[in-house]
């Protein structure tokens, strides 16, 4: 056995037994891992408001490399993002990221890019107001960068042309799109308008701390939302039902 420190953002938790928790997070050096913390639920905890869902923390732990859960030792917030905490629109939607990353990512697999990329979505969460739903998609489009399965948008894929096209055929299993003069949908495509292609495109060359400046219509969000999600499940089979978007469709019809 070792200790060990690290900084990492809890993705979720759970309670066990009276006064325990298990928590997922997703470590800066380890990867995502499990860790149990021993009277984090007790009133007079050390770890009392420190190991909430989309903290930033840094912490020392008892590892063990033959087993899949580690202890904690102790815990500090570096952040907790109080200004998402405040907002239950800005927490349902920073919610798809550590949803995401929790049902995909392996455990115990180090992955340094993928925990900056969350800690920036989370600090843009924070920081902005307004377009905040582009900061889901811009995490989208870069964990799928990170994963190698970036989507191809930025010509069609038959005739080359980068100009987008009114209405275009995305094949989701190939991950490329055709103009609509170049070929009718394929078997496993979504429809891509214009509109949606190149404010995709947009998000995809822009830094995500500028993706809530965004300007996107309701209609072409919708399109857009409709693409990732299909392009989400039908890559990763851990995603068939994603809860955290499920939760904000009902939000968002909700708030209508
Ligand atoms: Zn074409």
């Amino acid at each position: 056995m070792s200790i060990k420190e690290t900084e990492a953002i809890v993705l979720h938790s759970r309670k066990q037994g009276e006064t325990s928790k298990i928590l997922t997070m997703l470590t800066r050096s380890f990867g995502k891992m499990s860790l149990m913390a021993k009277g984090s639920r007790n009133v007079k905890s050390k770890y009392l408001g420190v190991l909430e869902t989309f903290n930033y923390i840094s912490i020392v732990f008892y590892y063990k490399e033959s087993r899949s859960l580690q202890f904690t030792s102790q815990a500090e917030i570096i952040d907790s993002f109080p200004g998402i905490h405040a907002e239950l629109g800005k927490m349902a939607l920073a919610a798809v990221p550590l949803e995401i990353i929790e049902k995909t990512e392996p455990r115990e697999h180090k992955n340094p890019q993928l925990f900056q990329l969350l800690l920036d979505t989370l600090r843009a969460f924070e920081t902005c107001t307004s377009g905040l739903k582009n900061i889901t998609r811009s995490f989208q489009l870069k964990f799928l960068e990170i994963s190698g399965i970036q989507p191809q948008l930025e010509k069609c894929n038959q005739c080359g042309k980068t100009k987008a096209e009114e209405m275009n055929n995305f094949d989701l299993d190939r991950g490329f799109y055709h103009c609509r003069e170049c070929s009718s949908p394929f078997e496993t495509s979504v429809e891509l308008s214009g509109n949606a292609l190149e404010n995709l495109r947009w998000l995809n060359r822009s830094p995500l701390h500028s993706a809530c400046k965004a300007k996107i219509t309701a209609q072409t969000g919708k399109q857009i939302d409709y693409f990732l999600v299909s392009y989400f499940k039908y890559h990763f089979e851990s995603l068939k039902n994603i809860r955290s978007l499920k939760y904000l469709q009902d939000l968002t019809n909700h708030l209508q």
